[in-house]
């Protein structure tokens, strides 16, 4: 039997997750389930899975998760102090399901245990990049890639050298507004932009995926996981989403992971690795899915991969206020405050403006400027 603890269980990646332990539940010990303030579902699952405690990170939270908990011998905990403590807790994996940077204290907790961490958390390794990675080494912690893309070249690089790579390349869908005239994208609706052709995903990661900001985060995170040089990471329009990335080595071999368009297969292969296990999703029927087309991203609509490639360049702070400033916007589009092509622009402004240090020691430090960055987004939304 193995362990898990699960940071962000009420999410769309909690949610693959624990269907996959539901399918192996001999298999699995479940240690602490948490969420922001989901009570009731946080409540239900630690009951179904049996776990040791559950935590709200929204103190406020607590009295009702302890209600909906009395009786059943699970801990109830919250606040941010108890998500972290609950994340320091021996497991042998650890699920990093928080969206936003909001999850990068309780990653960085699971790391310093020295655990295994399945790490969808893009944000928290773009804000904190060498951060984390040092941290990682120092600690001998196992970071496995949850992010389609990156589990597909974690796959891929497998019983290879890595410096015999010459080119990863990122697959991407382009999103659902992916051929839209720049007058049609001012005029973007949020559901519209949360309607995802291929993936089922949080609110936050599918306006992303719209924006294309998600490549520009899956850049950076690429850059950090496999260090080949960012000029040898580059990305592909893939609509069908049917290869989720490909490792190209120097004797013009290239290699490639397909598969059904389902985050429990990715994070199947994080939670059984080096092993595999089943997954309960249709196998991939190529003949049906007949075609795999390929176009290079247009930057002029979509200029979040510009971005992200030239704050990856920068390094220091910078990956860390493009993700804070795009966290911000984000949530203005949701609210209906600013139109969708706002988003990149805002992100672009918070970036030129913003006095930001070179290099970042600390997980204070990183947790610092995100504060920054996210002020001065806020700042000039109000000033408009
Ligand atoms: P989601 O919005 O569906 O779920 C987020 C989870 O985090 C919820 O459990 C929520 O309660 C919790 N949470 C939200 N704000 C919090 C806060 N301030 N403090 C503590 N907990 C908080 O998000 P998701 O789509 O499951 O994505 C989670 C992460 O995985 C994101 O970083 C995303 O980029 C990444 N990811 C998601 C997918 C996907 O298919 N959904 C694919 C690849 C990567
Ligand atoms: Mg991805």
């Amino acid at each position: 039997m193995r362990s898990i603890s699960i940071l962000g269980a009420t999410g769309s990646v909690g949610d693959s997750t624990l269907k996959l332990l539901r399918k192996h539940r001999a298999d699995w010990r479940v240690e602490a389930l948490t969420a922001h303030c989901s009570v009731s579902k946080l409540a239900d699952l630690a009951r179904e899975f049996d776990a040791k405690i559950a935590v709200v990170s929204d103190e406020a939270c607590l009295p009702a998760l302890r209600e909906a908990l009395s009786g059943s011998g699970i801990e109830a905990a919250g606040g941010r102090a108890a998500l972290i403590e609950a994340a320091k807790r021996p497991v042998d994996i650890t699920m990093a399901a928080i969206v936003g940077c909001a999850g990068l204290a309780p990653v960085m907790a699971a790391i310093e245990r020295g655990g295994t961490i399945a790490l969808a958390n893009k944000e928290a390794l773009v804000s904190a990049g060498e951060v984390m990675t040092r941290a990682v080494a120092e600690h001998g912690a196992t970071l496995l890639p949850v992010d389609s893309e990156h589990n597909a070249i974690f796959q891929c690089l497998a019983g290879n050298d890595i410096a015999e790579v010459r080119m990863i390349t990122l697959t991407a869908s382009g999103g659902p507004l992916r051929l839209l005239s720049p007058q049609e994208l001012e005029r973007v609706t949020p559901d519209q932009a949360v309607a995802h052709p291929n993936w089922d995903m949080g609110a936050k990661i599918s306006v992303d995926s719209a924006t294309m900001f998600n490549k520009g985060l899956e850049l950076i995170e690429a850059h950090h996981l496999f260090p080949v040089g960012l000029d040898k990471i580059r990305i592909l329009v893939h609509p069908q989403s049917v290869i989720h990335s490909m490792v190209e080595y120097r004797d013009n071999s290239t290699l490639a992971q397909l598969g059904p368009s389902e985050m429990m297969v990715p994070i199947a292969s994080c939670l059984a690795w080096p092993k595999r296990m089943e997954t309960p999703c249709e196998p991939l029927d190529l003949a049906k899915i007949g075609e795999l087309t390929f176009f290079a991203p247009d930057e002029e609509r979509f200029p979040a991969t510009r971005l992200a490639r030239a704050a990856c360049e920068e390094g220091g702070a910078t990956p860390a206020v493009l993700n804070a400033a795009n966290e911000i916007a984000v949530g203005a589009f949701l609210a209906g405050h600013i139109p969708f092509t706002r988003i990149a622009a805002l992100v672009e402004d918070v970036l030129q403006k913003s006095n930001h240090p070179k290099r970042l020691d600390s997980l204070d430090d990183v947790l610092a400027v995100d504060a920054a960055a996210r002020r001065q987004a806020q700042a000039i939304l109000e000033n408009k």
